[in-house]
């Protein structure tokens, strides 16, 4: 097996098992595959590839786990997350070099993730604290009404490859802090994050079946495993629509309690009055990180026909500014995309998009340096019937259209079945109120390209999903609510 060197502190944490009942085992039957380095596509090691019947004895193992884990205080519980949380801290470095390998991102955008995922297991050491219930006033003279809300059991988690670390953290976080136990599916691409933060999970001290993790290159028999198990009484899915729907579709034969955070088409709306600079700034980290592919990507930017060219001209002059090239080489800025298919995906948008009549301001072609990379690319003259507008682009290219008033914008902004996040920079009050109330999506960033933060609820509406993670609200989705209806009281 091969294996290329790296300079990590913790050599540990580079794990070629997956995990479960609290032991690094092996496919039941020894298969394996292999996990690539989407710069150079070098293979860095191999992981199980695990069926049905390695989720089926996890799940099990996090049905008995869950019995006990269940009725821990929440104290104990918290501990153990700030533990974990301090550990993933200790090691950022480390697990930020395991996730450029495997994703491709740079290096300081990977420490960023790092940071950004172990925040919700400190935000969620803390909620564990704050599971609180009501106590309603009697429906009779002898009646006492208490809501207590209780861990919904075993969890189902299945994550995509484009943050391997946050979006397990996220939910793991609050499911953990819940009481319930659960059992993650990674992304193919990118297992080796998820194996890290586990192994500090055990460090830490969580208990054998709390956490499982299951590797596999074939996402069908374990998802289904994990959809229909009547074992599992929750799925928690990050990842596209379609996979979502399906999922959705096999968890109601057991009515599964379902969280879904899927594919979003993000507008971002430059109206006259803004502070161009600052709209630029937001471009770039909105729609350039992570080479264009977040869920909350700027997909479609729309700037007011007032200001277009003096927009586009600063766009062009800041991506021009960006560095292609390996994540863990210094300054670099845009890393490579995650495999052939999404290349071949940004190709023909941009194509479809040129043959259209859009005009390309910048890039437009695969990089120079072969591989998975692609030109940072600025199209405009996009018109809003483009095939690019209406399909999630993940790759860096902002297609630019023209407005020129608030209802025009806001016509073209909800018209896509997807509702994540939206942006607008704009300085006037009364327009900032009117513009994010008429905006259908379940977040909306206000002169501001970064949004994430473990103290707000993450989620989106129509067809980007429901659930929302972090925040007060983000255990709700791990909690079943019971009531109790105390007869024979009367004073
Ligand atoms: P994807 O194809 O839906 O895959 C997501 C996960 O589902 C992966 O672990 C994948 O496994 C698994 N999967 C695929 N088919 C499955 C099946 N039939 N049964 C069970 N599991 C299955 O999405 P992706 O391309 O990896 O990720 C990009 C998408 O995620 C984009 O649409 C993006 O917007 C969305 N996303 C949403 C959020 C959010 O918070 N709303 C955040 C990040 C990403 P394999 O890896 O083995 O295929």
């Amino acid at each position: 097996m091969r294996f290329i060197y790296m300079e990590l502190k913790e050599k540990q944490l580079l794990r070629r098992q997956a995990y479960i009942n609290g032991e690094w085992t092996n496919a039941s039957n020894q298969k394996t595959y292999p996990v690539k380095n989407p710069f150079d596509r070098s293979v860095l090691t191999e992981v199980p590839d695990m069926a049905a019947s390695d989720a089926r004895k996890a799940v099990e193992a996090a049905h008995n786990a869950f019995a006990v884990w269940k009725k821990k205080p929440a104290r104990e519980r918290a501990e153990l997350l700030r533990k974990w949380f301090l550990l993933m801290t200790e090691h950022e470095q480390d697990l930020a070099q395991i996730l450029t390998l495997e994703q491709g991102k740079p290096l300081d955008e990977a420490l960023g993730e790092i940071r950004y995922g172990a925040s919700y297991i400190q935000w969620f050491a803390g909620e564990a604290m704050r599971n609180y219930g009501d106590v309603i006033q009697g429906s009779g003279p002898d009646k006492r009404i208490l809501v207590i809300k209780q861990p919904v059991g075993v969890v189902g988690i299945i994550t995509p490859w484009n943050f391997p670390n946050a979006m397990i953290s996220r939910k793991l976080g609050a499911a953990l802090a819940a009481g319930c136990t659960v059992v993650i599916k990674p992304a193919e691409a990118t297992p080796l994050s998820a194996l890290a933060m586990v192994w500090l999970a055990e460090l830490a001290g969580f208990p054998p079946g709390v956490v499982n993790v299951i590797t596999t290159s074939l996402p069908g028999p374990v998802g289904k495993e994990l959809t229909t198990n009547e074992l599992v009484r929750k799925l928690s899915f990050t990842g596209s629509t379609q996979v979502g729907k399906q999922l959705m579709e096999q968890c109601a034969a057991s009515l599964k309690k379902v969280s879904l955070e899927l594919g979003g088409n993000a507008p971002f709306i430059v109206f006259e009055d803004a502070d161009l600079d600052a709209a630029v700034k937001g471009v770039i980290v909105s729609k350039f990180r992570n080479a264009g592919q977040t869920c909350v990507c700027a997909n479609r930017v729309f700037v007011q026909d007032t200001v277009y060219d003096l927009f586009t001209d600063k766009l062009r002059k800041a991506v021009r500014n960006l560095k292609v090239g390996n994540g863990l080489e210094a300054d670099v800025a845009i890393g490579p995309l995650i495999n052939d298919k999404a290349l071949e995906k940004v190709e023909r948008l941009v194509g479809d998009a040129v043959k259209e009549g859009a005009g390309l301001l910048e890039g437009g072609k695969r990089h120079a340096l072969g591989g998975c990379f692609y030109e940072p690319t600025i199209l405009t003259r996009v018109r809003h019937t483009m095939e690019i507008c209406h399909q999630e682009i993940f790759g860096p290219v902002a297609p630019i259209l023209a407005f020129s008033s608030e209802s025009e914008v806001i016509t073209m902004a909800n018209d896509t079945p997807y509702g994540l996040a939206a942006y607008f920079y704009s300085r006037d009050y009364a327009r900032i109120w009117r513009i994010s109330e008429a905006l259908e999506f379940g977040m909306v960033g206000i002169n501001t390209g970064m949004i994430s933060t473990p103290v707000a609820p993450f989620g989106g509406i129509k067809e980007s999903g429901f659930g929302r993670e972090g925040s007060k609200y983000g255990m709700d989705d791990y909690l079943e609510i019971k009531y109790l209806n105390i007869g024979g009281v009367e004073a």
